[in-house]
C-alpha cells in the first residue's frame, strides 16, 4: 500500500481553501475532500512494514497547536511551475512534530527524507497553465489568510492513485497532547 503522514484539515478550513479554486485555466484543483498538509510521504510498503510504521507513529509524543495558513506559493520542476499551494505559517510545534515523525520513521527502517520540510497545502496541479495566468492569480491571492485551526492529531493515510485524483483514506489517527 501507498502511505503518507499528514494533518487532516477541518471541514471549515477545507471549504475556505476549496473556495479559492477557479480563475486559472487548465489548473487541476484538488477536490475539497483531498486537501491536507503532508508531514511525511512514505510511499509503497508491505503490510508488515505498515505495522511497524503504525507502531512507530503511535509512540510519537508531541503537543497540539494552532495551524495558520497564510500566503500562496508554487513548486517548480525542470523550470516549470507544477504546483500551487497555501503556505503554513512558521510554527515550532509543527516543526517539532514533523521531526519526531521523521525520527520515528527512520527507526522503523525508512530511508531519511532528504528534502527540507516546507509545510503547505496543495491547492492545484498547474503544469498545463500558461505562466502569466498563474502569476496573475498568485499575485491576486497573495494576501490569502485563513483563520487558525486547532490541530489535535495527525493521521496516517493510504493513497490510491487514480486517473484524475488519488483517493486518500485515513487509516490511523494519533492524538497530540
Ligand atoms: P498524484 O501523484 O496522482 O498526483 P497525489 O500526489 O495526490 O496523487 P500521492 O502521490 O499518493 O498522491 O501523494 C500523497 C501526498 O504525499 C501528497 O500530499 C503528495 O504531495 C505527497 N508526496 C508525494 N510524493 C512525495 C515525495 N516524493 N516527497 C514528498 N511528498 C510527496
Ligand atoms: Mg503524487
Amino acid at each position: 500500500m501507498r502511505l503518507f503522514v499528514a494533518l487532516a484539515l477541518p471541514d471549515s478550513l477545507r471549504l475556505v481553501l476549496a473556495g479559492l479554486a477557479g480563475g486559472v485555466p487548465g489548473a487541476r484543483w484538488v477536490p475539497a475532500a483531498n486537501l491536507h498538509l503532508t508531514l511525511r510521504f512514505i510511499g509503497e510498503v508491505q503490510s508488515w512494514q505498515a505495522q511497524e510504521i503504525d507502531d512507530a507513529l503511535a509512540a510519537v509524543r508531541s503537543r497540539g497547536f494552532e495551524l495558520s495558513l497564510a500566503g500562496i506559493g508554487t513548486f517548480e520542476s525542470a523550470g516549470r511551475v507544477t504546483t500551487l499551494w497555501a503556505r503554513a505559517e512558521r510554527n515550532e510545534r509543527l516543526s517539532h512534530l514533523q521531526q519526531k515523525i521523521e525520527t520515528a520513521l527512520q527507526r522503523a527502517g525508512m530511508a531519511p527524507e532528504r528534502r527540507r520540510f516546507a509545510p503547505h497545502v496543495t491547492l492545484a496541479r498547474v503544469d498545463q497553465v500558461p505562466e502569466a495566468k498563474l502569476a496573475r492569480w498568485v499575485q491576486a491571492h497573495s494576501l490569502f489568510r485563513a483563520e487558525p485551526v486547532l490541530v489535535e492529531h495527525f493521521t496516517l493515510f493510504s493513497s490510491q492513485l487514480g486517473k484524475e485524483f488519488a483517493v486518500y483514506t485515513p487509516e490511523v489517527d494519533y492524538a497530540l497532547a
